[in-house]
């Protein structure tokens, strides 16, 4: 509301008996006066220039020229009743004026608050006055964040950045992401067990030999560098990761997203990374399970590795290799439980390194080592 402004009719004793009274407005309740005059009337109002305009237009007739001043010339009596009316008005105007103001305030202030008590008890919903900082704040639990500031365009599509590990950017717009990715407190999509195979790094390795071949950005450049596979073998590639028969080979490869060990081979021994830990607990694989089944299955050879004098002892039982070999440089006996302990364990017992192995492996060995099958 803007500050009142003030009308005022003055006079001196002169004029006051010619029936004459001068029309002013100030700022103020104040008003600096020639000597001898005073006011007779005042009145507050929103703009006093238009008020005054209003009443020489309205009392035109009663207008006379006093010393190059324009005066009203009415008796003290009719010029009060008269300026009393336009008090009034201007008084009525300004009450109920300011009365629909206030309503439409307090409705878009109720508004404001529907809208932000609406399906939500975070305190703005409005999506253009959100900003990034406010969304990030919102998808931290689901591991999502804006990776640019908010274009306050709700339905456009904007680049989001996932805080898991495997740290995937992906194009989206904020609607999407509210209702598909935070509202069902699903997070990033990429990093759900139906898509978390698309986007992560691939392997191939040569079947038996298990030595790296290509490796791929995702499934895409997996897709991209092998067009040699028809559709159905494509698709058995992640079946296979899915069924967790992660040593089967599709047309002589086989795809892993396990990277290579330090050898530049497919090592289910090797220790994981958390990126492929985080993979395999996405994908709600039991890794040690599917690993001893795939070894037994598999692997149904071990060996005792003597690598001080370069010999190698292969068996398909281990009560059978206990029973045949005794400690390097010894002959203590060598416990058939205590074997299965340090199978593919990397540590040595009684002086041997005990591995899994299949035929192809051990033809591996043979190169060397000096190997006896037992
Ligand atoms: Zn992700």
């Amino acid at each position: 509301m803007n500050r009142p402004e003030y009308v005022h009719a003055i006079t001196n004793d002169l004029l006051y008996d010619m029936n004459l009274f001068e029309i002013k407005c100030s700022t103020s309740e104040i008003i600096e006066l020639k000597k001898d005059y005073y006011i007779v009337f005042s009145m507050e109002a929103i703009d006093g220039e238009l008020v005054i305009l209003d009443i020489y237009t309205r009392l035109k007739k009663f207008i006379v020229r006093f010393y190059e001043v324009e005066m009203i010339n009415l008796s003290y009596d009719k010029i009060i009743e008269c300026l009393s009316i336009f008090k009034q008005q201007e008084y009525e105007k300004n009450t109920i004026i300011s009365k629909i103001v206030k309503d439409s305030v307090k409705t878009v202030e109720d508004r404001k608050l529907e809208i932000r008590y609406k399906d939500s008890d975070k305190p703005i919903t409005n999506s253009r006055h959100l900003t990034a900082e406010i969304i990030n704040d919102r998808f931290k639990d689901v591991k999502l964040c804006l990776a640019e500031e908010y274009t306050g365009r709700p339905e456009e599509k904007q680049v989001w950045n996932c805080l898991n590990i495997l740290n995937h950017t992906f194009e989206c717009s904020y609607k999407h992401a509210k209702r598909e990715y935070l509202d069902n407190r699903k997070g990033c999509p990429y990093c759900s067990k139906q898509q978390i195979l698309d986007k992560i790094k691939w392997h191939s390795y040569k079947d038996k030999s298990y030595e790296l071949e290509e490796e791929y950005d995702s499934w895409e450049d997996l897709k991209e560098k092998n067009t040699n596979l028809s559709k159905d073998e494509i698709k058995i590639i992640k079946n296979i990761v899915r069924e967790e028969r992660w040593l089967t080979p599709v047309a002589g490869r086989v795809y892993s997203i396990i990277s290579p060990n330090d050898e530049g081979k497919l090592d289910l021994n090797k220790p994981l990374s958390n990126y492929e830990k985080f993979i395999i607990q996405i994908l709600g694989i039991n890794f040690n399970m599917m690993k001893q089944r795939i070894f037994k299955t598999k692997f149904n050879f071990v060996i005792a590795i003597d690598e001080k004098n370069g010999k190698a002892y292969v068996c398909d039982s281990m009560t059978k290799l206990s029973n045949a070999i005794t400690y390097v440089d010894s002959n203590q006996r060598l416990n058939r439980k205590t074997i299965s302990k340090y199978v593919d364990a990397g540590k040595d017992y009684a002086g041997y390194i005990f591995r899994t192995c299949d035929m192809n492996l051990i033809e591996e060995y043979k190169e060397k080592y000096e190997v006896q099958t037992i």
